[in-house]
C-alpha cells in the first residue's frame, strides 16, 4: 500500500460526504480504506464515468504490497497474500494461511472418499468460530494422466473446497484442468524445465498457477518476470521447503528474503504469495509419527514466517490442532479484542430460580466462564456485558465495567429480574466486587460477589445458591 493516511486517500474521494457507503463522511471512509475494513466498491459514486481516474490511481496505490491471489470460484474460494508488512505488531496479516491437505491418484476410491470427508468436515471450535481446513491437493503419485484425471473427477464430485493439481508432468496436469478449470483450481507447478507447456495450459484455462525452484531464488524470479510479462500475476512461489538440518535453515531464509524483497524492497516481480510443503518431512522421517511430529513443525515455521499456503499430509490430531492454532493465533487482529454480542445467554436450560451471572464481552473470558459452567452442568443465564472486548479486571479499572453499566445493560437487551427470576440477584464476578454497593444502588437488585476464577463457582454455588 502506498497510501498510509487517511487525508492521502481523501483527496481522490467525490467528497461529497453523500453517505452512500454507510459512512457519515468521505474521511471516515478514507479511514476504512486504510484499514481494510471497507473496499473502494463500496462507494457507489467513485465507480461512475467521471471519477474513473482517481479509482484507478486509488486502487493501486491502495494495492497490497504482496499480490492477493485467489483459488476457486464463488462463495468457494480461498485469497493468499495480500500482505503489507512484515511483523504482525505494524498493522495486522489479512489473508491467513490456506492449509491443504493432499490427496493422492493412487488411492483407492473408498480411502479417496473417506479422506475427502474428513477434510470437508473437520472443524474445532475456538473462541466462538470454527476452525476448519481450507483446500485439498491433489497429487499425481501415479503419472498417469488417466489415473490423475479419475482421481480429479473423484475429488471434485465430493467435495467444494478448493483445489491444488499436483503434478510437475504437463500433461497430467491438463488432464486435471479437463476436468476442473472452471473451478479455477492452483496449478503446482511451472519449473525452469517445464515452463512453456504449462505457460500455454495457464493460459488456455486462465487458473492461478505455482512456480517453484528449489533452493534457486534467481531462476524463480526469472520464472516470476516471464509470466508477469506474459501478464499473469495471479502467481505463488515455492522457493523449497526442506525439512530438516542446514538445507531447512536455506529454506527459511528464502522465505525471508522473497518477503522481505517483496515489501521492503519493492521488488513487484517477486511480491507473490508463498507455498510451503510442510509434508516434505515425510521424506527425512521412515516412522511416520515422526513425520507427522516434523511437519506440524515446519508448518509452525512457516506459518509465522511467511507461507500463505501449506500443503500438509498428516490428518492426526496432535497435528492439525496446533497448526490450525498457530495460525489463528498469528492471524488475528492485534487492533482488534476478540468480542461476542453483548447479551445475555443461556446455558444450559435456566428456570426462575436459576443463578444470573455477569461477566465482559471479551470472547476469551466469556467462552472460558461459559464453558466452566455448561461443563458442571450449571444452568444459567449469563451477560456478556458490553466493555468493547475488554476482560473484567480492566474494564473495571477502565471505567468499561461500572455498577451503573451493568445495571443499564440488563435493561437495554430487555432482562427483566423480576420476570425471570423469583430471587432479584445478579452474581457479579470476584474481580469486580468493589461494584457491589454501585451495582445494589443503580439496579436495586440483591448482589452476590462470586469467585475470581470462574473454574471455582461451583465450589461457590454449594455454600452461596440458592440465596436466602
Ligand atoms: S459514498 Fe463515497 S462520496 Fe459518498 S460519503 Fe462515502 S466515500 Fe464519500
Amino acid at each position: 500500500m502506498k497510501v498510509n493516511s487517511p487525508l492521502e486517500v481523501y483527496k481522490f474521494l467525490p467528497q461529497t460526504n453523500c453517505g452512500d457507503c454507510g459512512e457519515a463522511t468521505c474521511m471516515a471512509f478514507a479511514s476504512h480504506m486504510i484499514d481494510r475494513s471497507l473496499k473502494l466498491e463500496d462507494c457507489p459514486p467513485l465507480l461512475e464515468e467521471k471519477f474513473k481516474k482517481k479509482y484507478l490511481k486509488l486502487a493501486e496505490l491502495l494495492a497490497p504490497e504482496i499480490r492477493e491471489v485467489i483459488i476457486g470460484t464463488g462463495e468457494h474460494t480461498v485469497s493468499v497474500g495480500g500482505d503489507d508488512i512484515l511483523y504482525r505488531h505494524q498493522l495486522t496479516f489479512f489473508n491467513q494461511p490456506a492449509l491443504a491437505v493432499d490427496v493422492w491418484d493412487t488411492m483407492s476410491e473408498d480411502e479417496l472418499t473417506e479422506r475427502i470427508k474428513f477434510i470437508n468436515e473437520y472443524k474445532k471450535f475456538y473462541v466462538g468460530r470454527f476452525l476448519k481446513l481450507d483446500m485439498v491437493a491433489i497429487r499425481s503419485t501415479s503419472g498417469d494422466p488417466d489415473k490423475f484425471k479419475q482421481a480429479v473427477t473423484s475429488v471434485a464430485g465430493n467435495t467444494e473446497l478448493p483445489l491444488i493439481l499436483c503434478s510437475l508432468d504437463p500433461k497430467v496436469l491438463k488432464a486435471g484442468l479437463e476436468v476442473v478449470a472452471d473451478r479455477k483450481p492452483l496449478l503446482y507447478a511451472a519449473t525452469k524445465d517445464n515452463w512453456q507447456d504449462v505457460a500455454d495450459l495457464v493460459m488456455e484455462y486462465d487458473v492461478p498457477l505455482v512456480l517453484f525452484s528449489p533452493d534457486d531464488l534467481d531462476t524463480l524470479k526469472s520464472l516470476a518476470a516471464t509470466f508477469l510479462e506474459m501478464g499473469r500475476d495471479d502467481l505463488v512461489l515455492d522457493p523449497g521447503t526442506n525439512p530438516q538440518g542446514k538445507s531447512l535453515r536455506e529454506s527459511f531464509e528464502n522465505f525471508l528474503m522473497i518477503r522481505r524483497a517483496g515489501i521492503k524492497e519493492g521488488q513487484r516481480d517477486i511480491a507473490f504469495p508463498l507455498l510451503a510443503v510442510p509434508m516434505t518431512a515425510y521424506l527425512a522421517n521412515d516412522d511416520p509419527v515422526s513425520a507427522s511430529y516434523w511437519e506440524t513443525v515446519l508448518a509452525s515455521v512457516f506459518t509465522v514466517r511467511y507461507g500463505d499456503i501449506m500443503i500438509v499430509h498428516s490428518i492426526e490430531p496432535y497435528a492439525l490442532l496446533p497448526e490450525l492454532h498457530i495460525r489463528d493465533t498469528i492471524y488475528t487482529d492485534p487492533r482488534t479484542p476478540v468480542k461476542v454480542d453483548p447479551k445475555v445467554y443461556e446455558v444450559g436450560s435456566p428456570d426462575k430460580d436459576s443463578p444470573v451471572f455477569v461477566t465482559t464481552n471479551f470472547a476469551l473470558t466469556y467462552y472460558t466462564v461459559e464453558s466452566d459452567l455448561a461443563s458442571n452442568g450449571i444452568d444459567c443465564y449469563l451477560l456478556a456485558t458490553d466493555t468493547d472486548g475488554l476482560g473484567v479486571e480492566a474494564a473495571v479499572a477502565g471505567g468499561q465495567m461500572t455498577g451503573q453499566k451493568v445495571s443499564d445493560e440488563f435493561k437495554r437487551v430487555g432482562f427483566d429480574f423480576s420476570e425471570m427470576t423469583a430471587h432479584n440477584t445478579v452474581i457479579l464476578p470476584g474481580l469486580a466486587a468493589r461494584l457491589q454497593g454501585d451495582m445494589e444502588d443503580a439496579s436495586g437488585l440483591k448482589v452476590k460477589i462470586g469467585p475470581p476464577d470462574s473454574g471455582r463457582i461451583p465450589g461457590w454455588m454449594e455454600k452461596n445458591w440458592p440465596p436466602e
